[in-house]
């Protein structure tokens, strides 16, 4: 004789749902932490971080978040962030890291759909490494790679003297520069330690061939 079934109580039906919920929730977090590759480039002012992030972006499709770029983009439009930080910037100061953090958040936001993040010029501080870390993780993601273009400071000057003649930027003339690059040698350069320590960080030879720091960046990120 077959036994009637027992009818399913609420508590047991309210069980299976948030199991359910829980592991699909799981596997898409699996899914995305598998696919996604989020890549910090390092590097002091001049040391080609633009430049290689655009061919980065044509070969593997990041989204870029240059904070320096939307700190332009803001100030050349007069918002209201533009106007809190431009004295900031055209000093060649850091622009505080609560604004800093808050408008990389929004920009992270805005892209809930990337195939991965190329970080340019952010993190700057030790803080914006950790705020980062914070967001990254609430997405189910990470930073996997920390590049840092190894140039040197003479040669960091010299770029940016030719750039000078060209782009014309008010945080490229020769005080604003020197102050720039204070700013990398005592505070930006202590964010290195910060991801050698968890084994992310790796170091390219930023002198000579583009094409050949190219490849150089492209052999580690195919690691993945
Ligand atoms: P650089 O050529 O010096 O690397 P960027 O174009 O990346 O310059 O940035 C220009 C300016 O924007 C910086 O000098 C600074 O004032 C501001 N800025 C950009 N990114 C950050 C950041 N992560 N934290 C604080 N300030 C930033």
């Amino acid at each position: 004789m077959n036994a009637k079934p027992e009818p399913t109580s609420f508590a047991e039906l309210e069980f299976q749902y948030s199991f359910t919920i829980f592991a699909v929730h799981f596997f898409l977090t699996l899914y995305k932490s598998s696919t996604m590759v989020n890549l910090i480039l390092f590097g002091p002012p001049g040391a080609g971080k633009g430049t290689q992030s655009e061919k980065l972006i044509q070969k593997y499709g990041f989204v870029h978040i240059s904070t320096g770029d939307l700190f332009r983009w803001h100030t050349k439009n007069e918002t209201e962030l533009g106007k809190r930080v431009k004295e900031i910037m055209n000093s060649g100061s850091l622009v505080p890291d609560e604004i800093t953090i808050s408008m990389l958040k929004e920009e992270l936001d805005k892209n809930p759909k990337a195939k991965g993040f190329l970080f340019d010029g952010f993190p700057r501080t030790v803080a914006q490494a950790e705020a980062l870390d914070t967001f990254m993780k609430a997405q189910g993601t990470a930073i996997h790679f920390v590049i840092a273009l190894d140039v040197t400071e003479q040669e960091v000057r010299s770029r940016i003297a030719k750039r000078r003649t060209i782009e014309n930027r008010i945080d490229d003339e020769e005080d604003k520069l020197n102050k720039r690059i204070t700013e990398y040698f005592t505070k930006t350069i202590h964010v290195l330690p910060y991801y050698e320590k968890q084994g992310r960080l790796k170091t390219v030879h930023g002198i000579g061939n583009i094409d050949e720091i190219f490849k150089n960046v492209c052999a580690i990120l195919d690691t993945k």
